[in-house]
């Protein structure tokens, strides 16, 4: 069982002890400014990105200086904030990739969030090592699965690279049991449509189905009006 330090006595104080965290089995005891990479993962409607921003709002109030990132590709909400499907917000800065994000985090920053970043590359495996390196806390969201149940690059490769990581599963909208699955709903095989409920819903591994966007695309094509008029006249 991992220790848990509730009160750093004088001792620790001289020992040069920085950061310290309550929660069990994670990064408890950080020395010399060390820094850390902390990621989340799991479905879509798993609580990725209202995790991420209780972690980032407990910082805020440690008087910690935070920053914030999301890709632009994610605007489903709203353009300054990461948003959670339960409502809660943050402020958050846009960003294309992982060398964005190095641009624009201040030397002083001693905090970083990402959310969703699956949509920004393999340079965000690089930006995330970089930043821990220089001694932030980085902690970072992500689906680590697509819609077809394949790893979602680059979020394998930064697990491997974490110190902690987190995996939450969302409730099946079929059967009701843990979901570790998003179900796309709409036809489409781009590896990346952007949206949430009506497109897509989380399942279990029993009552996913990765085929069905392919299908949805099959059932389409045999009832767009082309297609119907190619059957009648053949
Ligand atoms: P993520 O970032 O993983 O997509 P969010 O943090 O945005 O998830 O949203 C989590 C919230 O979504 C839950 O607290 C709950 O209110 C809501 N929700 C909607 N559908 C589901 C579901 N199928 N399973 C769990 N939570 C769901
Ligand atoms: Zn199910």
């Amino acid at each position: 069982m991992a220790a848990v330090i509730k009160e750093p006595g004088p001792d620790f104080a001289n020992q040069g002890v920085l950061a310290y965290t309550e929660r069990q089995g994670s990064v408890d005891v950080v020395k010399h400014s060390m820094g850390w990479i902390e990621v989340i993962v799991g479905p879509m409607f798993s609580g990725k990105s209202e995790e991420l921003i209780r972690r980032l709002r407990r910082a805020e109030i440690g008087k910690q200086r935070v920053q914030i990132f999301k890709p632009v590709i994610d605007q489903r909400y709203t353009k300054n904030g990461i948003v959670s499907h339960s409502g809660l917000e943050i402020a958050s800065e846009l960003v294309a990739s992982g060398s964005d994000i190095l641009a624009k985090v201040a030397p002083r920053t001693e905090v970083v969030g990402i959310d969703e970043a699956q949509f920004l590359g393999d340079s965000v495996v690089e930006a995330c090592v970089k930043l821990a390196d220089m001694g932030k806390r980085v902690i970072v969201s992500g689906l680590d699965t697509d819609f077809l149940g394949r790893p979602f690059e680059p979020m394998p490769r930064l697990l491997a690279v974490a110190e902690e990581i987190t995996k939450l599963l969302a409730i099946c909208m079929q059967c009701g049991n843990p979901a570790v699955h998003t179900q796309r709903l709409v036809a489409s095989e781009e590896l990346i449509v952007v949206g949430a409920s009506g497109m897509y819903e989380a399942r279990c591994r029993r009552c996913f189905e990765p085929q069905l966007a392919h299908q949805k695309i099959e059932e389409q094509s045999s009832n767009s009006p082309e297609t119907k008029a190619h059957a009648a006249s053949s």
